[in-house]
């Protein structure tokens, strides 16, 4: 006979129950607390310790030159709500989220290469990248690679502070009525008749109406408990920081081969290596070696640049190589938000904000996206 759970008997009750606090969990609790709905947010450790902690905030929209449209038009829709998000979260949360909006170049050594790019991305819809030839990519930038023959500049590019985008999340949603449970790890979904009830935890029972399964990499097992296979793997990624002293860089620079992200107090963030099925979170001498040759090959100042930290982390891909985020199929009341790779900052707010919708109704092909839901899976399955 399997326990029956009252809400006389639960820790916790909230309408939305949210597994997960790193970027994607956080962001869907704040969108979800914010349109007037009970929340709570469950986060084993505390909030953007997972791979969002990794991250290096980049809210490439356009320089990931995705070449899945329905991606490529979700991901600008995320980055270009993100100047009055962080106006609403700061203001929330009182935290900086150390938001930039320079821009980012993507830097050719080659003619072919260089024409071959800029050809495809002026053909590309709502983008206005700009072509800055060797002369004025060397005025932009100097000290940069003399061998640079141009670049693609886009200026609707931007970044941010990955931790202190979580923490603000969190925060805000916590000022809109959430409750954020840190140190509480998600163990048991609890169904009863065909639909969620509430979680199983090792802090004890949580009763709920809904359920979202925001777990990163872990979320996989959540999702198996309720028959949903959907196979998530790691990424290793290793980063390093290093400090530019008196010649910050304004520009990110987003190479093909690399990336050199300008932070606050002249930091430089480097990144990253991509390992696929890699489950440690060590920084090797070889990964960190690539990755400032790369950066020196391409800004040679980083060679005076002194060292401050190195880190790594693992971005949750998904075997079908694109999110899931909608309904799971099988059970009412349970969610996903999963398998955001190596965007999962920048997709924060647009996944967030479709949880939200969700919850209030609104269907995948609604809101643009039954390429990442269960509508999809049922078709690919005929
Ligand atoms: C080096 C590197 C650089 C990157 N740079 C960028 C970038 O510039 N821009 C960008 O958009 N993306 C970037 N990414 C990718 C980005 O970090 C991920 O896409 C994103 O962090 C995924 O967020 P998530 O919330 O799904 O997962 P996570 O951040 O891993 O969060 C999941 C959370 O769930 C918690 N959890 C899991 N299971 C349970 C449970 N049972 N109960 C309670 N809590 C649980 C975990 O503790 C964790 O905190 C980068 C990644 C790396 C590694």
């Amino acid at each position: 006979m399997p326990k029956i759970h009252t809400e006389a008997r639960a820790i916790g009750h909230a309408e939305c129950l949210v597994i997960g606090g790193g970027v994607i969990g956080s962001s869907i609790a704040y969108h979800v607390a914010k349109e007037g709905r009970s929340t709570i947010m469950l986060e084993r450790l505390i909030p953007g310790e997972g791979a969002s902690g990794a991250a290096v905030g980049m809210l490439a929209a356009e320089s990931e030159e995705f070449t899945d449209s329905e991606l490529a038009r979700f991901a600008r829709i995320s980055r270009d709500a993100f100047p009055e998000l962080v106006c609403d979260l700061e203001r929330l949360s009182g935290i900086s989220v150390e938001f930039r909006t320079e821009g980012f170049v993507t830097p050719f050594r080659t003619e072919t290469e260089g024409q071959k790019r800029w050809k495809a991305a002026k053909t590309r819809e709502d983008d206005c990248p700009i072509w800055w030839d060797a002369k004025e990519l060397a005025r932009r930038i100097p000290g940069l690679d003399e061998q640079a023959i141009g670049a693609i500049y886009r200026s609707k590019e931007t970044q941010v502070a990955p931790v202190q985008l979580c923490r603000a999340y969190a925060g805000a949603a916590a000022v809109l009525g959430a409750t954020v449970w840190s140190g509480t790890q998600a163990e048991q979904l609890v169904i009863q008749n065909g639909r969620v009830c509430g979680v199983r935890t090792d802090s004890g029972f949580f009763s709920c109406d809904q359920v979202i399964i925001a777990g990163g990499l872990d979320s996989m097992k959540l999702l198996a408990q309720v028959g949903f296979e959907y196979p998530l793997y790691p990424v290793k990624g290793e980063a390093v920081a290093v400090s530019l002293k008196d010649h910050p860089l304004e520009y990110t620079i987003y190479a093909d081969d690399i990336y050199l992200v300008p932070k606050q107090n002249n930091e430089l963030w480097i990144g990253a290596t991509s390992l696929p099925h890699q489950y440690d979170e060590e920084v090797t001498v070889g990964g960190l070696e690539g990755l400032l040759a790369r950066a020196s090959a391409w800004l040679p100042r980083v060679r005076e640049a002194s060292f401050i930290r190195t880190w790594a982390g693992l971005r949750p891909q998904a075997a079908s190589g694109h999110p899931f985020i909608g309904t799971v199929p099988g059970v009412e009341g349970v969610y996903a938000a999963v398998g955001h790779y190596r965007n999962g900052v920048l997709l924060s707010d647009a996944t967030g904000r479709a949880l939200a919708a969700m919850l209030n109704g609104a269907g995948a092909a609604e809101l643009g996206i039954s390429r990442f839901s269960s509508e999809l899976l049922k078709e690919e399955s005929l």
